[in-house]
Protein backbone atom coordinates (compact mmCIF):
# COMPACT_ATOMS: atom_id res chain seq x y z
CA UNK A 1 0.00 0.00 0.00
CA UNK A 2 1.64 3.31 -1.09
CA UNK A 3 1.81 5.65 2.15
CA UNK A 4 0.66 9.08 0.28
CA UNK A 5 1.86 11.66 3.06
CA UNK A 6 5.07 10.18 2.78
CA UNK A 7 4.96 10.36 -1.20
CA UNK A 8 3.64 14.31 -0.58
CA UNK A 9 6.71 14.97 1.85
CA UNK A 10 9.47 13.21 -0.50
CA UNK A 11 8.14 15.14 -4.03
CA UNK A 12 8.64 18.66 -1.34
CA UNK A 13 11.91 17.72 0.04
CA UNK A 14 13.22 17.18 -3.80
CA UNK A 15 11.58 20.29 -5.06
CA UNK A 16 13.42 23.40 -6.28
CA UNK A 17 14.12 25.79 -2.90
CA UNK A 18 13.40 29.63 -3.16
CA UNK A 19 16.50 31.73 -3.21
CA UNK A 20 15.21 32.48 0.55
CA UNK A 21 15.34 28.52 1.10
CA UNK A 22 18.93 28.83 -0.47
CA UNK A 23 20.50 31.51 1.40
CA UNK A 24 18.73 29.97 4.49
CA UNK A 25 20.58 26.37 3.91
CA UNK A 26 24.39 28.05 2.92
CA UNK A 27 23.93 30.20 6.35
CA UNK A 28 23.00 26.52 8.22
CA UNK A 29 25.86 24.81 6.45
CA UNK A 30 28.40 26.95 6.56
CA UNK A 31 27.78 28.30 9.80
CA UNK A 32 28.85 32.01 12.29
CA UNK A 33 32.23 33.38 10.67
CA UNK A 34 35.31 32.60 11.25
CA UNK A 35 36.59 36.54 11.26
CA UNK A 36 33.32 38.18 13.50
CA UNK A 37 31.03 35.31 14.81
CA UNK A 38 28.04 36.33 13.00
CA UNK A 39 25.54 34.45 10.77
CA UNK A 40 23.78 36.08 7.80
CA UNK A 41 25.47 39.44 5.91
CA UNK A 42 28.21 37.43 4.51
CA UNK A 43 29.23 36.83 0.79
CA UNK A 44 30.60 33.15 -0.50
CA UNK A 45 32.28 32.90 -3.74
CA UNK A 46 32.95 29.01 -4.81
CA UNK A 47 36.62 28.57 -5.59
CA UNK A 48 36.71 25.25 -7.30
CA UNK A 49 34.86 21.56 -6.59
CA UNK A 50 36.02 18.03 -7.17
CA UNK A 51 34.36 15.02 -7.31
CA UNK A 52 35.43 12.43 -4.77
CA UNK A 53 35.69 8.80 -5.81
CA UNK A 54 37.68 5.43 -4.55
CA UNK A 55 39.27 5.36 -7.93
CA UNK A 56 40.37 8.58 -8.24
CA UNK A 57 41.89 9.70 -4.69
CA UNK A 58 45.36 11.32 -6.57
CA UNK A 59 43.25 13.85 -8.01
CA UNK A 60 41.71 15.06 -4.38
CA UNK A 61 45.03 15.24 -3.57
CA UNK A 62 46.32 17.65 -6.24
CA UNK A 63 43.28 19.86 -5.70
CA UNK A 64 44.53 19.84 -1.91
CA UNK A 65 47.80 20.60 -3.09
CA UNK A 66 46.61 23.49 -5.49
CA UNK A 67 44.88 25.19 -2.36
CA UNK A 68 47.65 24.99 -0.21
CA UNK A 69 50.03 26.16 -2.44
CA UNK A 70 47.46 28.42 -3.14
CA UNK A 71 47.58 28.23 -6.68
CA UNK A 72 43.77 29.56 -7.32
CA UNK A 73 43.67 29.16 -10.84
CA UNK A 74 44.52 25.38 -10.91
CA UNK A 75 42.00 25.17 -8.06
CA UNK A 76 39.54 26.99 -10.09
CA UNK A 77 40.06 24.73 -13.42
CA UNK A 78 38.30 21.86 -11.32
CA UNK A 79 34.66 22.25 -11.21
CA UNK A 80 33.33 19.08 -11.11
CA UNK A 81 29.54 18.25 -10.17
CA UNK A 82 27.76 15.22 -10.09
CA UNK A 83 23.99 15.04 -8.44
CA UNK A 84 25.14 10.89 -7.88
CA UNK A 85 27.96 11.62 -5.72
CA UNK A 86 30.23 13.12 -3.44
CA UNK A 87 32.41 16.05 -4.26
CA UNK A 88 34.87 18.01 -1.83
CA UNK A 89 34.41 22.11 -2.77
CA UNK A 90 36.33 25.29 -1.48
CA UNK A 91 34.84 28.51 -1.03
CA UNK A 92 35.87 31.75 0.53
CA UNK A 93 33.73 33.80 2.62
CA UNK A 94 33.52 37.40 2.45
CA UNK A 95 33.11 39.27 5.66
CA UNK A 96 31.43 42.47 5.77
CA UNK A 97 34.09 43.78 8.62
CA UNK A 98 37.38 42.34 7.34
CA UNK A 99 39.58 42.80 4.60
CA UNK A 100 40.60 38.88 5.39
CA UNK A 101 38.63 36.48 3.35
CA UNK A 102 38.01 32.97 4.87
CA UNK A 103 38.61 29.88 2.96
CA UNK A 104 36.05 26.73 3.82
CA UNK A 105 36.29 23.67 2.75
CA UNK A 106 32.71 21.35 2.22
CA UNK A 107 32.48 17.85 2.06
CA UNK A 108 29.26 17.76 -0.21
CA UNK A 109 27.36 14.04 -0.29
CA UNK A 110 24.91 13.24 -2.61
CA UNK A 111 22.67 10.95 -0.37
CA UNK A 112 19.83 12.53 0.90
CA UNK A 113 20.25 11.76 4.51
CA UNK A 114 23.54 12.95 4.67
CA UNK A 115 23.79 16.80 5.13
CA UNK A 116 26.77 18.72 3.81
CA UNK A 117 29.22 19.46 6.00
CA UNK A 118 32.06 21.97 6.72
CA UNK A 119 35.84 20.07 7.12
CA UNK A 120 38.19 23.26 7.57
CA UNK A 121 37.90 26.28 8.01
CA UNK A 122 41.12 29.25 7.34
CA UNK A 123 41.44 32.98 7.51
CA UNK A 124 43.68 33.92 4.86
CA UNK A 125 46.12 37.16 5.74
CA UNK A 126 45.01 40.39 4.24
CA UNK A 127 47.66 39.88 1.47
CA UNK A 128 46.64 36.30 0.28
CA UNK A 129 43.09 37.28 0.21
CA UNK A 130 44.29 40.26 -2.34
CA UNK A 131 46.28 37.65 -4.05
CA UNK A 132 43.28 35.40 -4.18
CA UNK A 133 40.74 38.27 -5.55
CA UNK A 134 43.24 39.75 -8.33
CA UNK A 135 43.83 36.33 -9.20
CA UNK A 136 40.32 35.44 -9.77
CA UNK A 137 36.87 36.54 -11.03
CA UNK A 138 35.47 35.70 -8.11
CA UNK A 139 31.39 35.64 -8.25
CA UNK A 140 29.92 36.18 -5.04
CA UNK A 141 26.51 35.40 -3.40
CA UNK A 142 24.73 36.69 -0.40
CA UNK A 143 23.96 34.42 2.42
ZN1 LIG B 1 32.15 38.05 9.53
Amino acid sequence: MVNLPNVFRELFRRSTPSPEQLSDIERRTYGPCSLCGEVGGHDRAQLGSIIVGESDASSLEMFEAAVRGRDWTTVASHQEWDGAADEVVYSVIRCPWSYQLCLVRLDSFASMDLDDQVTAREVLSESESKHLETQLALEWRRM
